[in-house]
């Protein structure tokens, strides 16, 4: 999330443990790695999106990347209404083994994906360099805490995440940034669309899980995602911004 690796060792050794493949939701990682590889190539498979938000972008629209040929297959028929793509017959008369939707991307996004993908070096290290310019400034609030990063080396950050000492005031501070015209990006104000801990409408038809608060099940993810204000890194943020966006910060943290 927010281009920042998981614990990819730990999680691949239980999903081994319990022979569980490893689908990674790399949608905002794309160009960050792990121990030197890249994510979404350490699991079977991995999706990188390229929705408006995301590191590269074609509008709408998204990547699916594994090694394994079934899985390639399988999700080339998934995307194209089941059809198998048969080389043996012609299009019109295409073979089906299941049913599918239909995803296909258009040779225009591909176009503008390509043009995109030219720049993902320098989208990256911009970024790199303004997160560092934002959180080296922050550093001098006593006692910040910002998110763990499992591996700084690979971090793609397009938001600089830390916490507030609890839910309450996370919502505080995201207000009194907006007043000195810094917004947040997604935490606190979009955590309800983000965190399965509210989606009582989907974990429903899970016995285990009806009628429950989520947010009580998973008290520890609660209380991350409650407390977290992510305050977005942008490429062409010029450092005069950074650096109001710094003071801004410092200002509030003196309040709260
Ligand atoms: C954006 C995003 C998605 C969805 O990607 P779409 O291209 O909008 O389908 C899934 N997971 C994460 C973590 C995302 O950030």
């Amino acid at each position: 999330m927010g281009g920042v690796p998981a614990k990819m060792d730990e999680i691949m050794s239980i999903a081994a443990k319990h022979h569980v493949p490893v689908l990674e939701d790399s949608a905002q990682a794309l160009g960050a790695t792990y121990k030197g590889k890249p994510l979404g190539t350490l699991g079977q498979m991995g999706i990188y999106s390229l929705d408006i938000g995301k590191i590269i972008t074609t509008g709408e629209g998204g990547v699916v990347v594994t090694n394994n040929r079934d899985y390639y297959l399988k999700a080339r028929e998934y995307s194209d209404h089941g059809h198998e793509q048969n080389p043996k017959v012609p299009r019109g008369e295409d073979t089906r083994t299941t049913w599918g939707f239909n995803y296909k991307t258009t040779e225009f996004l591909g176009a503008v994906g390509l043009a995109q993908l030219k720049k993902l070096d320098m989208i990256l290290q911009k970024q790199k360099d303004n997160k560092k310019r934002l959180k080296d400034g922050l550093m001098a609030i006593p006692g910040i805490e910002f998110r763990e990063i499992p591996d700084m080396a690979g971090d793609a950050s397009d938001t600089l995440i830390f916490f507030a000492s609890s839910r309450e005031k996370a919502s505080a501070w995201a207000k009194k940034l907006a007043t000195r015209g810094v917004g947040t990006k997604n935490l606190p104000d979009a955590v309800n669309w983000h965190y399965a801990g509210t989606w009582t409408h989907i974990f429903s038809d899970y016995p285990e899980y009806k009628g429950k608060d989520l947010e009580q099940v998973w008290p520890k993810s609660t209380g991350y995602l409650r407390r977290a204000i992510a305050l977005p890194v942008m490429v062409q943020m010029i450092d005069e911004r950074i650096d109001t966006i710094i003071k801004a910060v410092i200002e509030t943290a003196k309040e709260i």
